[in-house]
């Protein structure tokens, strides 16, 4: 493939970052499990967290392309960072970038993509996840904004958030169709939050319940028209969707180097285990994987950069990168025989960490069911 000098310049210089700043902290952060605070500054500095994003707002003038490769990279050195960084860039940030106004962006935006702020993305509730028709956050219009009621769960960044852009129901009657986002900043009253979760993965998250008690908010916090909140979600799933397979990507790179150098080094009968052929087709299945996982996933950023529509293309990259993710941290538990088990080696991390990315950007049960919907269509 090839690839223009943006491009590699970014992948040169995450992995430069990732190798040198990310690695040799990452089970530190993993183990204590707080919001990778220093990183995430320094990320913000290099333009990392705008860069999808034009320069007029605070961006870095970037595009798909070059947030997919940064989260590639990231991903191989820390999930739970890439995630953090993954949700500032596209799902925390977007709704205020295409229907904030310019007070907004320059109160929110330009500081969250500065590391200033930090944004959040609330969709799921205790009752309704895939689902999210069955959404209850209320938004009830008053006078001069709206009022919001009702609480959400599994919130990235739920408990370091400066601002959330939340989805709620404006009418229980219509459903679907009743749904809108809304930016609440977590400094309106009666909002909260839960203490972190305790989690198997992505420890660093700082994952938790949030609640809105009476919440005012004016009317330009509303993010896009009312009941159109499902056609905001839709502006930017294909990204989601891509952009989570860039994690997958990542990961798998990940387990798939360690593996590499572990069955070189390791000596079994006198020989390395790398000599052994099942061992062998384990790497290959990893290489394989990870190269037709690349393919699918360079296709759909292409396409999302020239806007052309690609969400089964996604929906599709998203399947196939993360349940190979899955195989190949499993397989690499395995090469790496009872010292895959030890804590002291990083690929329990991979094979907990990508947990994560089998419910994020929509289950594979939801999206295997979408992908044959589309083809069964035709
Ligand atoms: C680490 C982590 C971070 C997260 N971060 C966020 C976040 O920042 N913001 C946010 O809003 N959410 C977040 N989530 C929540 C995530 O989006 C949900 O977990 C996901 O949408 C699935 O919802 P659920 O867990 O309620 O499962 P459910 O939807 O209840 O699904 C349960 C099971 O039923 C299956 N199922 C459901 N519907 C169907 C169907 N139609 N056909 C076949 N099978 C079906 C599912 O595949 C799954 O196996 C996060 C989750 C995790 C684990």
């Amino acid at each position: 493939m090839i690839r223009s000098n943006p491009e590699e310049m970014i992948r040169k210089t995450m992995a430069k970052f990732v190798d040198n700043e990310v690695i040799p902290v990452a089970r530190e952060l993993d183990e204590k499990g707080e919001f990778p605070e220093a990183l995430f500054k320094k990320l913000a500095d290099m333009g990392i967290l705008g860069i999808r994003y034009p320069k007029k707002v605070g961006g870095s003038g970037g595009n798909t392309t070059l947030y997919c490769i940064a989260m590639q990279e990231l991903a191989r050195g820390l999930m739970s960072l890439a995630a953090t960084v993954a949700m500032q860039c596209l799902m925390a940030t977007n709704g205020l970038y295409l229907y904030g106004t310019k007070e907004m962006h320059e109160k929110f935006l330009r500081p969250a993509l500065k590391g200033k702020k930090i944004g959040a993305f609330q969709l799921t509730e205790p009752d309704a996840g895939s689902d999210l028709g069955a959404v209850k956050t209320r938004a009830t219009r008053t006078r001069d904004g709206y009022v919001i009621n009702g609480m959400k769960t599994w919130s990235t960044s739920g408990t370091k958030g400066d601002f959330h852009t939340v989805l709620c129901q404006t009418d229980p009657d219509k459903g679907l169709k009743g749904l809108g986002f809304f930016l609440i900043p977590s400094d309106t009253p009666g909002f909260s939050h839960s203490k972190r979760f305790d989690t198997l993965g992505t420890r660093t998250s700082s994952l938790s319940e949030i609640y809105f008690n009476n919440c005012h908010i004016p009317s330009e916090y509303r993010l896009g028209e009312e009941g159109r909140g499902l056609n905001v979600l839709l502006t930017i799933l294909a990204e989601i969707r891509v952009m989570t397979a860039s994690l997958a990507l990542g990961l798998h790179r990940a387990a798939m180097d360690d593996s590499i150098k572990y069955c070189k080094e390791r000596i079994a009968f006198g020989k390395p285990i790398a000599r052994y052929q099942l061992i062998q087709a384990k790497i290959a299945n990893m290489a394989v994987n990870l190269e037709a996982g690349s393919l699918m996933v360079d296709k759909v950023v292409r396409l999302i950069d020239k806007k052309i529509p690609c969400l089964n293309e996604a929906t599709m990259a998203k399947y196939f990168t993360v349940e190979s993710a899955c195989k190949t941290s499993d397989e690499a538990m395995r090469i790496f025989g009872g010292y895959g088990y030890s804590m002291e080696y990083p690929v329990q991390r991979y094979y907990r960490d990508n947990r994560f990315l089998l419910y994020g950007g929509g289950t594979h049960e939801v999206l295997q069911t979408t992908i044959a919907r589309e083809i069964l269509k035709k």
